[in-house]
């Protein structure tokens, strides 16, 4: 199942070839109300198991929406974090230590030297709110990335038993402000974490150890990859980030971003793809 959220706050069943969707709100009735305090992740991957045969049913005989006619926003609208691996690709880390205008002069180390990193979970926006640049005077560049979208939460959970607590995955965009101030402010910058086109449930992926992944800009080819060359792993990384915070429903872990790392500039698009999962076109622009 493929599952997004459009035009301010619609739930929407996608087609399997990603071209259209159907509006699919009705079956949000079926959360339970909120009362404070709030609990901490977002309430449809918390629940979206029990939807699922009422998403079905809302579905039926209602007329499909060409997908390219709607504004597509965040799949996940409240993650409690946007958890993010640094240097998770040999290829990445090897650029980045040839290369002063992504590393300002600092040996790049590995993943392991580095453990795991936060970005805020208020600079998330889906493709259709585009990335906005701050006026700084400064190189920012895109990081394509497999989004893993946590569902049912955890802590110190084992590799083996990692995917039982994933939802789905989709297309991550880490935005990064090169230079060496703390990743957590680099890369925190509202609208630094692009998330879509939608959620492909984990049963649309076999394997996630092994998706084609594309980032063209303005037609030009920048990042091209595979994930079968994570350094660590799904299961890896949701041990590792489980042994350090409780996972909630809707927490996004960006596994990290493969070689091709460029700056953007006002006006750019991005059209990024991750095979099983579909395309997703970004936009940039300035404050
Ligand atoms: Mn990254």
């Amino acid at each position: 199942m493929r599952i997004c959220r459009f035009n301010r706050d619609r739930l929407g069943l996608v087609s399997a070839d990603g071209e259209y969707l159907i509006d699919v709100s009705e079956a949000l009735e079926q959360l339970p109300s909120l009362n404070w305090p709030l609990v901490h992740g977002d309430p449809l991957f918390a629940h979206l198991a029990e939807l699922v045969p009422a998403i079905i049913s809302v579905a039926e005989g209602k007329p499909r929406i060409p997908i390219n006619s709607v504004r597509l926003e965040s799949p996940v609208a409240t993650p409690s974090k946007i958890i993010a691996a640094p240097v998770n690709y040999q290829k990445h880390l090897d650029e980045a230590n040839a290369d002063a205008g992504i590393n300002f002069g600092v040996e790049q180390k590995t993943i392991a030297d580095y453990g795991l990193f936060l970005k805020a979970a208020s600079a998330l926006v889906g493709p259709a709110d585009g990335v906005v640049l701050p006026p700084l005077d400064r190189r920012i560049d895109h990081e394509l990335e497999l989004a893993v979208i946590i569902g049912k939460p955890g802590r110190h959970i084992e590799q083996a038993n990692a995917f039982d607590h994933v939802a789905g995955y989709a297309i991550g965009l880490d935005m990064t402000i090169r230079g060496l101030e703390d990743r957590s402010w680099r890369k925190s910058f509202e609208s630094f974490a692009v998330l879509g086109p939608w959620i492909a449930t984990k049963d649309e992926i076999a394997d996630p150890g092994a998706l084609d992944m594309l980032l063209t800009l303005d037609g030009e080819v920048r990042q091209r990859a595979n994930t079968r060359d994570l350094v660590w792993n799904i299961p890896k990384l949701i041990e590792y980030a489980s042994a350090t915070y409780t996972l909630y429903p809707g927490d996004i872990i960006l596994t990290g971003t493969p070689e091709g790392v460029a700056p953007v500039s006002p006006g750019d698009i991005m059209v990024c793809s991750i095979g099983g999962i579909g395309a997703m076109k970004v936009a940039v622009r300035v404050a």
